[in-house]
């Protein structure tokens, strides 16, 4: 039977709280794969097993899903057998021909958590390789490189063959580190810092400043996609979609040009830290990255951040763009990111804007717009979807 088998990362290191962090992935891997079909899913040892309840049921799809549960460092589609070396031969060579027919060399790692079986570890490996070797002759061994490793794992109710694992997603089960508001536009960064932040274990509550007419209902429709496709980590996302049209026209029509962006992103973070608030979030994230634009610098970042006590997190500010854009390709948003739209702030950005602003000026030139009004209206015209595939 083939079956999915996930090996637990630094969840196994939590000690006291290895139960919750162990029932917090469950819990959300078996509701992902309630979505396509009947598996069992348990834990045993430090492994996360995954059945398919009937015969044919798609596993290159409960495969996927495996592979987007925080907290697994590595995956495999893996085969069981009698806990016999004649089965588990048997299986080997029937299961993982296509790996074999394709490989020049290899070797077999074998793990014995089952002290009762009779074979040690390198008697199994010793045995399984010859056996490969008769049934696939055009195989040599190579024990420093081979091109495909056959692990045979002899554990307490089965035994399993696998071929290599792949990385799984890593990090902590959601829901382990508390609940963020991820402020997310329709651009590369900000999904990116929201999947690291999830990694970590955070719940997200998304928010997205909408500036229509100046950005278009397919900018909107583009951020809503992007959540979809953090759902796949995270579970179902709420989502705040905030007009933003006329606190940016405010601003515009009465502050000095060079401080529109300075001025836009503080009334982004005050109105995102009161939707956080009354969500029970405990911080923002956002995609900011040092230097990347004039608004991000460290001194545009200190004014921004200065608009609110909430802390801020900006998991990407250390990474250079071809770094976020490589883990944006990983998890499956860069695609959508590059798609064309209207960034609300490309609208309203200055020709020349202050990269080194002073926090007195800039709460001089802040008094020119009702902020506190502006801000309270957006936010009772919030709207709230909850978005999830
Ligand atoms: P991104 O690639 O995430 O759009 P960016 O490089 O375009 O980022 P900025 O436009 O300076 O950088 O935005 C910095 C951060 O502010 C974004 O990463 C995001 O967290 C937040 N942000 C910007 N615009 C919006 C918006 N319209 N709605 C919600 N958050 C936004
Ligand atoms: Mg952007």
């Amino acid at each position: 039977m083939e079956i999915i088998l996930g090996k637990m990362g630094e969840v196994v290191l939590k000690g006291l709280n290895r139960k919750t962090f162990e029932n917090r992935m469950m819990r959300s891997l078996r509701r992902r794969l309630s979505q396509i079909g009947e598996y069992n899913a348990y834990t045993a040892q430090s492994t996360v097993y995954v059945e398919p309840v009937e015969e044919n049921q798609n596993m290159e799809q409960a495969f996927d899903i495996v592979r987007k549960v925080f907290g697994l460092v590595s995956v495999s589609r893996a085969f069981s057998s009698e806990k016999d070396i004649t089965d588990i031969i048997n299986t080997a060579k029937k299961e993982l021909a296509p790996n074999l027919l394709r490989a020049r060399t290899f070797k077999v790692e074998s793990r014995r958590s089952d002290k009762s079986f009779k074979m040690k570890s390198p008697e199994i490996s010793r045995t399984v390789g010859a056996a490969l070797l008769k049934a696939f002759p055009h195989l040599k061994v190579d024990v420093h490189n081979p091109e495909v490793i056959v692990f045979v794992e002899v554990r307490d109710f089965a035994a399993y063959v696998h071929v290599d694992p792949v990385p799984g997603a890593g990090g902590l089960p959601i829901g382990t580190s508390g609940k963020a508001a991820v402020l997310l536009s329709g651009g590369i960064d900000s999904p990116v810092a929201a999947q690291r932040m999830a990694r970590r274990g955070v719940e997200l509550e998304a928010i997205h400043f909408y500036s229509y007419p100046y950005t278009s209902e397919r900018s909107k429709q583009k951020v809503i996609t992007l959540t979809e496709i953090l759902s796949e980590y995270c579970g179902d996302i709420r989502m705040h979609i905030v007009p933003f049209t006329k606190i940016q026209e405010a601003i515009s029509a009465n502050c000095p040009e060079e401080y529109f962006t300075i001025l836009m992103r503080r009334s982004m973070m005050r109105i995102s830290e009161q939707i956080a608030l009354r969500n029970k979030c405990e911080s923002l994230i956002t995609g900011e990255s040092l230097g990347q634009v004039a608004s991000q610098t460290m001194q545009a970042m200190a004014v921004t951040e200065q608009a609110i006590t909430m802390p801020i997190l900006r998991p990407l500010v250390g990474m250079d763009k071809e770094e976020i854009v490589q883990i944006a390709r990983e998890i499956g948003t860069l695609e959508t990111s590059n798609l064309p739209y209207e960034d609300c702030c490309t609208v309203f950005t200055p020709r020349r804007p202050k990269t080194k602003p002073r926090i007195n000026n800039v709460v001089e030139v802040e008094k020119a717009v009702p902020f506190e009004e502006l801000e309270a209206e957006a936010i009772e015209e919030t709207e709230r979807t909850v978005i999830g595939k």
